[in-house]
């Protein structure tokens, strides 16, 4: 499922991990909090301990196919995650990101915002980019940070108390 009015090259996913989320089926992705537009998810890819995705309920593939009150509400969210993860981790920084179309490497083809507590310590260099050599085309290194749902849930029950309702 696509249908982005971009006119980029999607990504191919289906079913939609994030629509089966809002459906109630959701793998290896617990929800931390939802809101009526948007919902916030534990990246099974816990390249840094806390990073987590916001999501629009509705399927809308990239940023250009958000209603402004779907941007307003993810922008709320991904501000509050971002308190709820300094609260829980006490991190040195936070890092904020997403892709729209398969040459900003998106992989999955629903809008979503990475939100990403970091450390000084960390390996991703300065940003994004460096997410590219961490992932070579086997896959090696997403499956070395890819987390099972029990430790994913562990890792959202503590982000939850942290998370503010709108
Ligand atoms: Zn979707």
């Amino acid at each position: 499922m696509s249908d982005t009015i971009a006119q980029f090259e999607m990504p191919t996913w289906d079913p939609c991990p994030f629509c089966e989320i809002v459906a109630g089926r959701g793998e290896n992705r617990p929800v931390i909090n939802s809101t009526e537009k948007t919902l916030a998810v534990l990246n099974p890819r816990q390249f840094e301990i806390g990073q987590l995705l916001v999501v629009p309920r509705r399927h809308a593939p990239t940023i250009l196919d958000l209603t402004d009150d779907e941007a307003g509400e993810i922008m709320k969210t991904v501000r509050i995650a971002a308190e709820a993860l300094v609260k829980t981790f006490n991190p040195d920084g936070i890092t904020v990101y997403q892709n729209n179309g398969v040459a900003s490497l998106q992989e999955v083809p629903h809008f979503h915002m990475h939100v990403v507590p970091r450390r000084k310590s960390s390996n991703w260099g300065s940003g994004p980019p460096h997410i590219a050599a961490l992932q070579p085309k086997d896959g090696g290194m997403k499956q070395k940070v890819t987390v099972s749902w029990e430790r994913a849930e562990e890792i959202a029950s503590i982000i939850r108390p942290n998370f503010k309702t709108i």
